[in-house]
């Protein structure tokens, strides 16, 4: 007797169905790989996109080196850990580094770039580290650097597939905290000026991609997530801001939809270059770009 032809047609059937994993489509996160080499988006491979395709093709598709590294970016860094040394500190149940130590940090990590720095005009590494001192004492006299809430992540890197065909999201969210109405998520920032209501719209959209991102974290206490943004600015006499942003779903929806759009485009591999003042003054490529011919 065949076999086969003695098998019940629901279980050739069903043998036909049988998953070929050698066959099986690529996963989103396989696609990020192979195109970008890493198996995720970060907010900040999605916010280069947007600003300038071509860049975002240098950077993350074609891996070419940057020729420079500004001194604003190495700047904000070096801030950003010594700010995050206070809560590393407080986390562990210590007291608050002072200024003489939060300063050892921005050193540190000043000194640690290998990169060519490029320097804004009145600029240089001393002025910079004289800036720095008045940040961050500024911080640290602000009531606003201690929230008065419970302590429950520094620099919390999360991870999630958030949005349908589109690959695993990475963010790392500075400081979570407890309040007693909401898991609080918070991105310290070095700002030039205040914020305007428009900055906070601009910023919104990495921070509403987290709050999908602390979903689970926030189910685990009960409470709904809201943003916040602590802003250290340079002026003369540094200010530290707090603006709030409680997420509403539309606007989350929103910025998910947007993401998956520019996943689509990023896999078509578009090169475009969107030149601007403001684009182009700070862009590490112009070398790259200009010899493509594209920038005249
Ligand atoms: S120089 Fe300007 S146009 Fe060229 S890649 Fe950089 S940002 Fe884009």
């Amino acid at each position: 007797m065949n076999p086969i032809t003695s098998s019940p047609p629901v279980f050739r059937n069903a043998l036909r169905r049988m998953p070929d994993a050698a066959n099986a489509p690529p996963t989103p996160n396989e696609i990020a790989q192979k195109l970008i080499h890493r198996d995720y988006l970060s907010w900040s491979s999605i916010s280069t996109f947007l600003r300038c395709p071509k860049r975002f093709k240098s950077q993350y598709i074609d891996g070419i080196e940057p020729d420079f590294v500004s001194s604003n970016l190495v700047f904000g860094s070096a801030i950003h850990s010594a700010v995050e040394s206070v809560y590393r500190a407080l986390f562990a149940g210590k007291v608050s580094p002072d200024v003489d130590d939060l300063l050892k940090v921005f050193d540190s990590v000043w000194k640690e770039e290998t990169r060519p720095i490029r320097y804004g005009k009145n600029e240089s590494t001393e002025s910079l580290r004289d800036l720095a001192r008045r940040m961050l004492d500024a911080f640290l006299a602000s009531p606003d650097h201690l929230p008065d809430a419970e302590l429950i992540g520094v620099e919390e890197e999360l991870r999630g597939a958030i949005i349908d065909g589109v690959p695993d999201i990475l963010g790392r969210v500075d400081l979570i905290v407890r309040t007693d109405r909401a898991i609080r998520l918070i991105d310290f920032k070095t700002s030039k000026a205040s914020w305007s209501a428009a900055k906070i719209e601009e910023s919104a959209p990495q921070m509403l991609l987290y709050t999908k991102l602390a979903a689970p974290i926030a189910r685990s206490f009960d409470l709904p997530v809201e943003v916040a943004w602590v802003v250290l600015t340079k002026h003369k006499q540094p200010r530290i801001e707090t603006h709030c942003l409680a997420p509403n779903p539309d606007r989350v929806g929103h910025t998910c939809a947007m993401v998956r759009e520019v996943w689509r485009a990023m896999q078509q591999r578009y090169g475009y270059a969107i030149p601007s003042a403001m684009n182009c003054s700070t862009c590490p490529f112009q070398e790259t770009c200009s010899a493509w011919g594209e920038i005249t």
